[in-house]
C-alpha cells in the first residue's frame, strides 16, 4: 500500500534522449512531452547562457546573431556537450514534474547503444543532479524492441533498425541483452546534408538545414515510384548572392539521397551477416522492427523489403517506440532491473 502510494507520488520518468527530438513518458500517463533536442545559448567570452531549450530554442537554429547559439548536444549519438545535455535533462524534468510533487522521482533514460562509460556517468550524473532518487540507462534499440511489444527476454532473435536524427542503430536482441549491433553516423541529418549539397552543386543554391529537412519531408524519396512531386525553394544564388527561388523534383532529391540510403542498407546486410544462424533464422520468422523519424522517408521499407527479403514491421508511431518502450519498464521493476545497463 505504501509503495503503490509513493509509486503514485513520485511521478516515474522515462526519458528518450534523442540526437533530434527528446520525449518524456510519465508514469500513468504516458508521453507527456515532445520538443527537439535544442539549446539555445548566449556567449560572452566563457560565459554561456542558456536562454531557451527545445521547440523555442530550435525556431533559432541558422536564425541567430553572433552571440546566440544554437547547440545539439547530442551530436551523432555520442554526448558532445555534458554541460548542455545536463541543462536540458533538468529543463524536461522539471516541465514533467511541474515541481509538483515532492518525492523524487525514479528516472530511466534511453542512450544510445555505444556509450562510453564516462558518457554514462554523466547523463546519471546529471540527472540524479535534476533530482532522481535512482536513475537507470537503458539502451534505445531495447527500448525501442520493448515499445514494439517484442518480449526481449525469450531466448529468440529480433532485430530493430533505429533511424534518427544523428545515428542509425540496427540491433538484434535475444535474452534481454544486444547481441549484435551496429551504429552509423548516418541518419536523417545526413540525409538533410546531402540535400543541401546536392541543391548547391546542380542549382547553385545555398539552402539551409532547415529548409533541407522539410525538403526531405515533403518530397523525399528513396525509390522511383508513383508521381514525381515538385516543390519550390528558396535559398540564396551562389552566383549572384540574392535569394531565388527554384523548383525541385522528387526524382532529384531521390537522386541526392542515393548515397547516404544505400549506407544505411549496407549496415543493415553487415549487421544481418555478422548475427549467429539460429538468431537469424528467428528473425526471417519475425522480420525486423522499423522505429525512429528517419524511416519514415517514403518508401524505405519498401526498398529495405527488397534488399534484405525479410518482412519489415512497422510500429504504431516510429518517433514515439524508444519512449513507449522505455515507460513500460516503469511498470515493471523486475524487467528493468533486468534489461538496463550497469554504470560503472
Ligand atoms: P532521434 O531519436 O535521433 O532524436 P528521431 O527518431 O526523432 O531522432 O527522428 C528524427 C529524424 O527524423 C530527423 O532527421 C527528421 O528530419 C526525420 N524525419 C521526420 N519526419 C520524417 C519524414 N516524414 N521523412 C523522413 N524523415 C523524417
Ligand atoms: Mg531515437
Amino acid at each position: 500500500m505504501f509503495s503503490w502510494l509513493s509509486g503514485l507520488l513520485s511521478n516515474d520518468l522515462a526519458i528518450d534522449l534523442g540526437t533530434a527530438n527528446t520525449l518524456a513518458y510519465a508514469r500513468g500517463q504516458g508521453i507527456i512531452c515532445s520538443e527537439p533536442s535544442v539549446v539555445a545559448v548566449s556567449e560572452h567570452g566563457r560565459e554561456r547562457k542558456i536562454l531557451a531549450v527545445g521547440t523555442e530554442a530550435k525556431e533559432m537554429v541558422g536564425r541567430t546573431p553572433g552571440a546566440i547559439r544554437a547547440i545539439r548536444p547530442i551530436k551523432d549519438g555520442v554526448i558532445a556537450d555534458f554541460e548542455i545535455t545536463s541543462a536540458m535533462l533538468t529543463y524536461f524534468i522539471n516541465k514533467a514534474h511541474n515541481r509538483k510533487y515532492l518525492v523524487r522521482p525514479r528516472i530511466v533514460i534511453c542512450v544510445p547503444p555505444c556509450i562510453t562509460s564516462v558518457e554514462k556517468r554523466a547523463v546519471r550524473d546529471s540527472a540524479l543532479a535534476a533530482g532522481a532518487r535512482e536513475v537507470f540507462l537503458l539502451e534505445e534499440p531495447m527500448a525501442a524492441a520493448i515499445g514494439a511489444g517484442l518480449n526481449v527476454t525469450e531466448p529468440t532473435g529480433n532485430m530493430v533498425i533505429d533511424i534518427g536524427g544523428g545515428t542509425t542503430d540496427v540491433a538484434v536482441i535475444s535474452l534481454a541483452g544486444i547481441v549484435t549491433s551496429n551504429s552509423i553516423r548516418v541518419a536523417g541529418d545526413k540525409l538533410d546534408e546531402a540535400i543541401i549539397n546536392y541543391v548547391k552543386r546542380k542549382h547553385n543554391l545555398l539552402i539551409g538545414e532547415r529548409t533541407a529537412e522539410i525538403i526531405k519531408i515533403t518530397i523525399g524519396t528513396c525509390m522511383s515510384r508513383g508521381p514525381v512531386r515538385t516543390m519550390e525553394i528558396k535559398g540564396r544564388d551562389l552566383v549572384a548572392g540574392i535569394p531565388k527561388m527554384i523548383v525541385l523534383s522528387s526524382e532529384e532529391v531521390r537522386e541526392a539521397l542515393t548515397d547516404p540510403v544505400h549506407q544505411i542498407v549496407e549496415a543493415v546486410l553487415h549487421t544481418l551477416e555478422r548475427t549467429p544462424p539460429e538468431l537469424a533464422a528467428d528473425i526471417v520468422d519475425r522480420g525486423i522492427v522499423l522505429v525512429g523519424g528517419g524511416s519514415l522517408l517514403r518508401d524505405f521499407d519498401q526498398l529495405l523489403r527488397e534488399e534484405t527479403k525479410l518482412p519489415i514491421v512497422r510500429g504504431d508511431d516510429p518517433f514515439t517506440a524508444v519512449a513507449m518502450g522505455a515507460g513500460k519498464t516503469l511498470e515493471s521493476l523486475d524487467l528493468l532491473r533486468e534489461v538496463a545497463l550497469p554504470v560503472p
